[in-house]
């Protein structure tokens, strides 16, 4: 979602590492154009302004070390601004009371209801007892996407009674969750297409009769500029104690995450990267301040791994993706199959170091292999000798013709396979030359 703004700053790094030492007027040059670059990506103008005079104050006045050259000294300081401006430390809901409540608010389509399913379906994983209430009385498809969420995630969903009122519901699931002893109670309120006095005026009257630690916001980062202004008239009419922010798989130029934690002051408690179940993510602004720079998020990546595959599957992928030299035709193979768990190949490239700014290209060659793909890919490593295998290189002509045979393919296939094979090798390994040339490189690891 950054990659505009990634690219764009990737551009002032080049600039200025090219200088042994710097001007101030280089510095002021590099630092008008990442404004330039957060105000395209839909950062609020205050924000951006006062970005760049915290990041100036902190360049002008360095010692310069001997370690790092200057302009890396400015990217750094650009870094640690950025996780400033995203919240400085990762936060999470409070859950100490018992049971734990949430309101969850947000304008209609911002995804509260998807959410709402998403957080009970982690806490359940997490051996927690949840309870979603319904409590958009006035939109029974609201109402009935919330319980196919819950029963999906296996939690419970508690429902209106007829002429029941928004108060009296909150109430009656607050007695309910405290009688059945359940962890959490996480109440989906109504939304309105825009905020107005109707709306608050409910809000209102269910915290009051609910009383929750977590009053937290669902907004839609897709709608730019304008979710600043959404998070700021809820936080005052409401306030709010943090903020989700959805849909940052979109095409949103990621200005609202950039922008929203200064505004309002309340930290992002996760994020939500897509419509599936799973797709929720808890928000570290360290990890998100490197993936904006450009730094990839290999933290992120092994624990995404680590999730799906085995720890000694995920170590030997790190590995890998480290000395692409060494891939042979068993690792694509496991790869394939991983990658395949693991959900969409694009949003697990972001993640890696420099992989954002590669050419689509190769991602949905092996993206597109579809299940029958890759069966036969499948069949045709598996009719190779372990040595062919380990060394694809040796696979000549009739070697190809016998392996074709013996899994039943075109020798086209074969081609097919290997020509594939080969682009990965290449891909990885271009990853891991942009990795050794990004700035900083040394300084994330
Ligand atoms: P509500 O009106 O606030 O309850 O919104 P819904 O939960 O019904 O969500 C509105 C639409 O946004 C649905 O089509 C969801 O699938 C979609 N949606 C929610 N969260 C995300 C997300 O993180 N990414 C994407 N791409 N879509 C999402």
């Amino acid at each position: 979602m950054f990659e505009r703004l990634t690219s764009r700053l990737q551009e002032v790094f080049r600039n200025l590492r090219g200088f042994g030492t710097l001007s101030e007027k280089n510095i002021q040059d590099a630092l008008r154009e990442v404004r330039m670059a957060l105000l395209e990506a839909d950062v609020h103008y205050a924000t951006a302004k006062d970005f760049i005079e915290r990041v100036k104050q902190k360049s002008l006045g360095a010692e310069v070390l001997a370690s790092v050259t200057p302009g890396q000294q400015i990217i750094k300081a650009i870094h640690d601004e950025l996780v400033e401006l995203l919240g400085s430390t990762r936060r999470d809901f409070d859950l100490t009371a018992l049971p734990a409540g949430i309101l969850l608010l947000g304008l209609h389509g911002s995804g509260k209801t998807t959410t709402a399913g998403k957080l009970a379906r982690q806490w359940k994983q997490q051996g927690k007892k949840a309870l979603l209430a319904a409590c958009d009385i006035r939109r029974p498809a609201a109402i009935e996407q919330l319980e196919t969420l819950g029963r999906a995630a296996g939690v419970d969903v508690l429902k209106p009674k007829p002429g029941e009122t928004v108060p009296d519901l909150g109430r009656r699931a607050l007695r309910h969750a405290r009688q059945n002893f359940y962890d959490i109670i996480l109440y989906d309120s109504g939304g309105r297409f825009q905020i107005d006095e109707e709306l608050v005026s409910e809000l209102k009257t269910l915290r009051a009769a609910t009383e929750p630690r977590n009053v937290v916001l669902v907004l839609d980062a897709a709608i730019g500029q304008e979710s600043v202004n959404v998070a700021k008239t809820f936080h005052e009419a409401l306030g709010l104690t943090g903020l989700i922010l959805t849909k940052l798989d979109g095409d949103a130029r990621g200005g609202a995450a950039l922008s929203v934690v200064s505004v309002t002051g309340c930290p992002i408690l996760r994020v939500g990267i897509g419509e599936r179940p799973e797709d929720l993510e808890t928000f570290h602004p360290d990890r998100m301040a490197q993936r904006i720079l450009g730094m990839g998020d290999i933290v992120s990546l092994v624990e995404k791994v680590q999730a799906t595959v085995d720890l000694e599957q995920a170590e030997t992928m790190q590995a890998k993706l480290r000395h692409a030299d060494a891939l042979d035709l068993n690792d694509f193979l496991n790869q394939l199959r991983q990658l395949k768990k693991m959900g969409p190949l694009h949003k697990l490239m972001d993640l890696i170091p420099g992989a954002a700014t590669l050419p689509g290209k190769h991602l949905n060659q092996i993206e597109q292999q579809s299940d029958q793909q890759l069966k036969m890919t499948e069949a045709i490593i598996l009719s190779m000798t372990p040595r062919e295998r380990r060394h694809p290189d040796i696979l000549n002509a009739s070697r190809r013709r016998r392996i074709a045979k013996g899994s039943g393919v075109q020798v086209s296939d074969v081609n097919n396979l290997i020509r594939n094979f080969r682009q990965a090798r290449n891909m990885m390994k271009k990853v891991k030359k942009m990795q050794k040339r990004l700035p900083l490189g040394g300084l994330f690891g």
